[in-house]
């Protein structure tokens, strides 16, 4: 068993953890980096699944922190695909030397606060044992998979493999026939990429999603030197955005125009492609009849595509709002279904009964069979990679307690009797609401300038204070209570993972809003923190 004193100790090395090190190495931080996977890249190294892309574009999905890598970096497509992003985190972390402080296959099991030392205590599962004053949790909002709750799947006699988890040399289904569980935004990029490849394709439906066109293409190389020419600026706006991104939020309300006005801007944006949509007026999750405009409006696009109408109709989200799951951003999705090798099945009406050895059986007794099983069923997001570590506290109590009835956080950045420890992107921050790329970065800025203070002021200690935590956790109900999101049975809300308690994840206030709230505290001297020497 190995043991080290560091400064701090971060765990994850996807987009997160690489900027931290960075960041806290170039402030004369002693730095030590976990990763579970056996490289870098987080998200974009696991998730190599067929079609997997991102759903914003690539000059604001990408790091800003360095301006010579933002001139440099040239993205051949709007939307980069995995392999491209993994080049660029490839790049990143040779370009920074990243990879001297990353100990890669290496998962932490327990951090424990040490109250007497003011340290964690960190171990891992090669026998590695680390103290550190700082321990930063960045380990990724959508980390876990998840498997099914169906029974039988170690039955299955052919190949399988869940989105989140894909073989690294590839899968090869030409010629196979394929199934595949789930509608969700994986689904929709590997379903849309494998169609024309496979013999037979047969999707297995429980819930659609609202999708919205990409128009994914090659990168506009003028539009890039465009922006790179105002970087600065551009990511500026960004940054007090709603979402991170750089579109036209409305301030119009949606019923507050003419029908055809409405349908007007709705097509304008559709044409513009991916998350425009859903900011084509300021109300459309928070006024039903804003929202029900746009599911028409959607719905009508559904069937406009999909020549069978009973299809297009199963297509067509009905159980919950618009735009309170994440979006779905595709290249050609429902014309899929036009294809004579696709079929969708809906297991909402005739639930999957069971994986068998050669496919998969309903309640009906319906069975199909398959050489091939994906399985797209998503992930314990926002907490299933915090509580995957036996994380403790003051007075030996742990996480999981303390986050029994949903997560608690001040700013999404620390929890009350945690001290020293931070999560990036963290429950109670608008993270996955948001373009991740400014969430993590604002963070990552947030959480070094802070540890930066305490080593400059001679503390021992920053802890988010209990009421402190009771009123951001209030604040971030009440705001997303004034939404329609809470509606939708979304991983948002925890509800793909039975057992999970039913809360409102992520703050939808807005990332520019938060931002200066952050800042605010700062201003105020660490408001709501408790500062120890
Ligand atoms: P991650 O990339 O998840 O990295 C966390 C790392 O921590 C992982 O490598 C994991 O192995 C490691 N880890 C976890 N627990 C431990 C442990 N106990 N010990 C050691 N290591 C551990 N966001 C967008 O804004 N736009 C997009 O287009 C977009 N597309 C996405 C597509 C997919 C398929 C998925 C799953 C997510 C997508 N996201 C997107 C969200 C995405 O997760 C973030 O954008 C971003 O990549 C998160 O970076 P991260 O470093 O915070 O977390
Ligand atoms: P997801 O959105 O949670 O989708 C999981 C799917 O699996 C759902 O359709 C779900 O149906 C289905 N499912 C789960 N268990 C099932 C069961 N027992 N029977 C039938 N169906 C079952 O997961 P995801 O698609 O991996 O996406 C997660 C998030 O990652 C996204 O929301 C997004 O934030 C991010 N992501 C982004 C992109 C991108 O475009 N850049 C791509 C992939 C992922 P129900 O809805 O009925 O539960």
């Amino acid at each position: 068993m190995s043991s080290t004193q560091q400064d701090v100790v971060i765990v994850g090395a996807g987009f997160s953890g690489m900027y931290l090190l960075h960041r806290l190495r170039g402030l004369g931080f002693s730095v030590q980096v976990f990763e579970a996977g056996p490289d870098v890249g987080g998200t974009w190294f696991w998730n190599r699944y067929p079609g997997a892309r991102v759903d914003v574009q690539s000059i604001t999905y990408s790091y800003s922190f360095d301006d010579a890598l933002q001139q440099e970096w040239e993205w051949t497509e709007r939307y980069a695909a995995q392999p491209e992003l993994m080049r660029y985190i490839n790049h990143v972390a040779d370009r920074f030397d990243l990879r001297r402080d990353i100990q890669l296959a290496t998962r932490v099991t327990a951090a424990h606060f040490d109250e007497a030392a003011n340290r964690w205590e960190i171990e891992t599962d090669r026998g590695s044992h680390v103290s550190a004053q700082f321990c930063i949790m960045a380990t990724g909002c959508l980390s876990v998979s998840r498997l099914p709750d169906i029974t039988g799947l170690e039955s299955y006699q052919g190949d399988w493999h869940h989105t989140g988890a894909w073989p690294h040399d590839g899968v090869d289904f030409t010629g196979k026939s394929v199934g595949i569980i789930g509608t969700g935004s994986s689904a929709v990029q590997t379903i849309t990429t494998i169609a024309a490849q496979v013999d037979q394709l047969t999707v297995f439906q429980r819930t659609p999603n609202f999708s919205v066109p990409a128009w994914n293409g090659h990168a506009d190389h003028e539009l890039a030197q465009q922006v790179k020419e105002s970087y600065a600026s551009y990511r500026q706006r960004a940054r007090e955005s709603f979402a991170g991104d750089i579109f036209d939020f409305s301030q119009t309300p949606a019923m507050s125009v003419t029908a055809d006005e409405r349908e007007a801007e709705f097509e304008r944006r559709w044409g513009l492609g991916g998350f425009a949509f859903l900011v084509s007026f300021v109300d459309l999750v928070t006024d039903p009849a804003a929202n029900a405009a746009a599911a028409e409006f959607v719905h009508r696009k559904i069937r406009e595509q999909v020549q069978d109408p009973v299809v297009a109709e199963l297509l067509c989200p009905k159980d919950h709002p618009f735009g309170t799951k994440r979006l779905c951003v595709d290249t050609g999705y429902y014309q899929v279904y036009n294809r004579d090798n696709v079929t969708l099945v809906d297991v909402k009406s005739d639930p999957i009964a069971a994986i068998t050895p050669t496919g998969l059986r309903l309640e009906s007794g319906t069975a199909y069979a398959f050489d091939s099983l994906i399985l797209a069923t998503g992930f314990d997001a926002m907490t299933g990679a915090l509580f995957a570590i036996d994380i403790r506290g003051r007075d030996d109590a742990s996480l999981q307690e303390h986050w029994s009835a949903g997560p608690r956080t001040y700013l999404g950045l620390q929890v009350s009797g945690f001290p020293n420890l931070f999560t990036i992107t963290g429950p109670g921050s608008p993270s996955v609401l948001s373009n991740m790329m400014v969430s993590i970065e604002q963070h990552v800025d947030w959480v070094t300038d802070c540890i930066v203070y305490v080593r400059d002021h001679g503390l021992a200690t920053i802890e988010a204070e209990r009421d402190a935590e009771d009123r951001w956790v209030d604040h971030v109900n009440e705001v997303g209570a004034a939404t329609l999101l809470p509606e939708a049975n979304s991983w948002y809300m925890g509800a793909n993972v039975p057992g999970k308690p039913r809360v409102f994840m992520p703050y939808v206030g807005g990332v520019g809003a938060y931002r200066i709230i952050c800042d605010e505290v700062v201003a105020k001297g660490y408001e709501g923190f408790a500062l120890k020497a």
